[in-house]
């Protein structure tokens, strides 16, 4: 029988990156059943890896005996020193500028705007970021592993494409010289830092 994981997800994106990943291994994931029942704990870690772990410990209480999987992720820009990082999802809920991020749909376009205000002069060579993910495995209320994955880009001063979600209009790929918003999805998901840090994590398990 294949392992099983529950992701600590609702999200579809999320759900394809970790599947896409796990192909090739005999590894299935499935939403944590009830998920949508479950009040979510409060984000109030300083780091993605202790929102990470704080999510897997809490959502493996709701499956006991069951291996949960929850991840953080997010846009550390170094000029910014890593911010928005954890607060990438509320960076301009932060400062007033959206009620909460769930308030509306165009958070991201407010992030975004607010990401190129604090940009504004800085020149191309210091517009240097990544995206990380930290992914946790825990059962019954306690941590087992961790594992990360990131992706190195820069931060353009206008958005570019129309795909993706997120950050990744002004996220460019020096590599393939297109920004996330502008590959197809199987590229992304190749390179993904939800995709690598899955993969880490299944590595670890496996070992
Ligand atoms: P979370 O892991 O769902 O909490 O993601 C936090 C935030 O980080 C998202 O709301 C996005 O703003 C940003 N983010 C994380 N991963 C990506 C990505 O792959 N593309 C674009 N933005 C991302």
């Amino acid at each position: 029988m294949p392992l099983c994981l529950f992701a600590a997800t609702s999200s579809q994106g999320k759900l394809r990156d970790f599947r896409t990943a796990a192909t090739t291994h005999s590894i299935a994931i499935d939403p944590l059943p009830g998920l949508a029942e479950i009040p979510p704990p409060e984000e109030s870690g300083a780091t993605f890896t202790a929102n990470a772990t704080l999510k897997a410990v809490y959502y493996s209480r709701f499956a006991p005996g069951e291996l949960v999987i929850a991840d953080d992720s997010g846009l550390e820009v170094d000029v910014l020193n890593g911010a928005p990082g954890v607060r990438s999802a509320r960076f301009a809920a932060d400062v007033g500028l959206v009620d909460s991020p769930d308030a509306n749909d165009n958070t991201d376009v407010w992030n975004n705007m607010l990401l190129l205000q604090q940009l504004a002069g800085v020149p191309p060579e210091q517009r240097t970021a990544r995206y990380r993910c930290v992914l946790v495995a825990a059962r019954d209320g306690h941590p087992l592993f961790a594992a990360e994955g990131t992706v190195e880009g820069l931060i353009l001063d206008a958005p570019r494409g129309t795909g993706g979600f997120g950050y990744d209009p002004l996220f460019f790929l020096p590599e393939l010289s297109q920004t996330m918003a502008e590959i197809d999805i199987e590229t992304k998901l190749s390179l993904s830092h939800r995709g690598r840090a899955f993969a880490a994590l299944l590595a670890r398990l496996e070992a």
